[in-house]
């Protein structure tokens, strides 16, 4: 979509000030406007201490991004609430607010859909649409907050899309998001969840931002990885994993193995010997969590002998191990379900053509 407007939510502090500065106007508009931004508004209208000829001016020039609710489903079990989210071009995302004892943690989505195509995902089975904006990132947190009246402390990237294949917004909304004068959750509370595109890996890493890298690793060894992901095949394993440790080195944190279950695929003994092996002294934990089924692939969660058997060899071996708690199992809470479900009812309906 061409768009002359500017996407002023997605400005830091610096390129604010830069901007009015520009406009001849005095240096505390900047930090005015960027508190109206990150409070929510949706509207010039509602920056009550600007000028109405200023705001004027930024309806003319520039646009406020919002997530608007298309969906949302509430859990009937532990009240996890589920959104589909659109934004001002029609694209759609999937986010999740689950409650802990610690507070309200959301799942934010990165780019509409995904190009890394692994077998066991809903969003990669969609495809591709774009990459979001680091406005439209921020804009499903500042919805999430307003539509249930709470207050978010953590965040996971860890919906729909590849974070490190989006690295320039996501950095940049990692930014604003932990801006003492915007939403303020720090670095500590954040999560980042990849399928390990390394060069991107060792970008982070030399950042040395204090947040934590969650790897879905999900097999033990390039073949079975490769079968199910095929970012392997660009990035192995043993590649992955050398990156993986120098984070944990430049960092001092922890890094989480994610490794879905499936059922016959990666879940033997043998398995969880070779995943041991691989990751043994690297600073890291692994989080077990049995494989939601998608339509599209018969893949099925393992049996509940096999995960205690494997979470036995790896703890034998050293390596501390979970079984994720799985939110809101009603309705789909893992991503890239709920966005292809609307899909093809719209499909259905003759809303969507080609
Ligand atoms: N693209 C990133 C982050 C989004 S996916 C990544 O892959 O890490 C978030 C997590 O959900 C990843 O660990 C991913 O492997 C996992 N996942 C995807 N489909 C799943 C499924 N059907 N069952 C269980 N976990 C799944
Ligand atoms: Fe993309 Fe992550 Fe799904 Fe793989 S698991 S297709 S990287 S969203």
């Amino acid at each position: 979509m061409a768009d002359e407007l500017i996407d002023i939510k997605s400005m830091n502090e610096k390129e604010l000030k830069d901007f009015f500065e520009d406009l001849g106007q005095p240096k505390f508009r900047a930090g005015q406007v960027f508190s109206w931004l990150h409070k929510g508004v949706k509207t010039f209208d509602e920056m009550t201490n600007i000028p109405s000829d200023l705001r004027k001016k930024l309806v003319q020039t520039c646009y406020i991004s919002c997530a608007a609710i298309e969906k949302k489903l509430i859990s009937a079990y532990d009240s996890t609430v589920k959104y589909l989210f659109s934004f001002r071009d029609g694209e759609t995302v999937e986010s999740v607010v689950m409650k802990y004892h610690h507070g309200y943690t959301i799942c934010v989505s990165t780019q509409a859909g995904c190009k890394m195509g692994c077998d066991f995902c809903a969003t990669g089975k969609g495809g591709f649409r774009r990459d979001l904006r680091a406005s439209e990132i921020l804009s499903q947190i500042q919805t999430a907050q307003q539509d249930n009246g709470i207050r978010i402390s953590n965040i996971v990237l860890m919906g729909m899309g590849e974070p490190l294949d989006n690295y320039d917004n996501v950095i940049r909304f990692l930014e604003l998001v932990s801006c003492e004068n915007g939403l303020n959750i720090g670095m500590r509370h954040i999560s980042l969840s990849t399928c390990g595109i390394v060069p991107k890996i060792y970008d982070l890493a030399d950042r040395k931002l204090q947040l934590t890298l969650s790897v879905s690793l999900h097999a033990p060894n390039n073949e079975i990885r490769s079968r199910t992901m095929p970012v392997n095949k660009k990035y192995p394993i043993e590649e992955l994993l050398k990156a993986c440790r120098y984070y944990a080195e430049k960092t001092g944190r922890r890094i989480s193995f994610e490794y879905a279950m499936i059922d016959g695929v990666n879940d033997s003994d043998e398995c969880a010997r070779e995943l041991a092996s691989r990751i043994r002294g690297i600073l890291s934990h692994v989080n077990l969590i049995p494989v939601n089924s998608v339509s599209g692939s018969d893949y099925r969660k393992s049996r509940g002998d096999r995960l205690r058997s494997f979470i036995s060899i790896l703890e034998r071996s050293g390596i501390t191990a979970t079984v994720r708690r799985t939110l809101g199992s009603d309705i789909n809470a893992s991503c890239g379900q709920l966005r292809s479900s609307a899909a093809k009812n719209k499909a259905a309906k003759g809303e969507i053509t080609g």
